[in-house]
């Protein structure tokens, strides 16, 4: 059941409204990292979810990401606002001006709408909850990319508050999931293939332009890592075409002739 207060989640001020500004803060209205988008996502998986703590927490998250969708869409009208008289305002946005008449719609920056394509509802609650600490992640870098495009005191006070709810509801997401008790490498029932599971394909070699090589890092080496040169480097010199003029690129010849280090 929902209910709607006529007040809002944070208060928003706006000195000098600024169409251009009002436009960027359409995509977290109706854009792909956007406040609906969170909204949908989190409430749907709660629909699905069937363990109680869990469906709790989604939510709530939820219905306070409803809230900010109400915060940031007032930011973004009383920027756009101009764009009701001003021609200079409209051409900001003319899809605003002249279709929605000044006011929000539920479009995203460049005039896309949203989509139920933006969600991410798995039905797996390790798969969805990390899901949502990424969404989390991207709602965060989003409001900082725009709060560093305006000087509006009160704007960024609100944007920063928003911003810092995504790291709120991200510290919840993480708690929720690590007090499930698998390991993080557990999704689903089905265990992964052991003859392939621990395999790392060297598949990007040779030296580039910026003379970047292959690097090594906990992310390839040490632990169970088998480090294994490319499947298709392998293939390649197992035809015997390893030195043949077909190859331009030297280094990755010179590179596949090197002895493939195994642990
Ligand atoms: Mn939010
Ligand atoms: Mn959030």
């Amino acid at each position: 059941m929902y209910h709607h207060l006529k007040k809002l989640m944070y208060t928003v001020r706006v000195g000098t409204p600024d169409p251009k500004f009002g436009n960027m803060l359409l995509e977290q209205f109706g854009g792909a990292n956007g406040e609906l988008a969170a909204a949908m996502q989190y409430s749907i998986q709660g629909l699905n979810c069937d363990d109680p703590g869990r469906k709790d927490l989604l939510m709530d998250i939820g219905t306070e990401e409803l809230s900010h969708l109400e915060v940031v869409g007032t930011l973004a009208r009383m920027h756009l606002k101009p764009m009701k008289k001003s021609r200079t305002a409209a051409e900001a946005d003319p899809l605003v001006a002249i279709v929605g008449g000044g006011g929000v719609s539920l479009n995203n920056s460049e005039g896309n709408p949203w989509t139920a394509d933006y969600l991410k509802i798995s039905g797996q609650m390790e798969v969805d909850l990390r899901n949502n600490i990424a969404a989390e992640a991207r709602a965060k870098i989003t409001y900082e990319n725009l709060i560093n495009f305006t000087e509006d005191a009160g704007t960024i006070d609100a944007l920063n508050f928003l911003m810092t709810r995504e790291i709120t509801h991200m510290k919840a997401f993480m708690l929720a999931l690590d007090s499930m008790g698998i390991g993080p490498l557990t999704i689903g029932k089905l265990p992964p293939n052991p003859e392939w599971v621990n395999k790392y394909f060297n598949d990007s070699t040779g030296t580039g332009d910026d003379g970047e090589t292959d690097q090594r890092g906990p992310w390839n080496e040490g632990g169970d890592w088998e480090y294994v040169q490319s499947p298709a480097i392998e293939a390649f010199k197992s035809q015997g075409n390893g030195s043949t003029r077909h190859v331009s690129e030297s280094s990755a010849t010179a590179e596949a002739r090197k002895p493939v280090s195994r642990r």
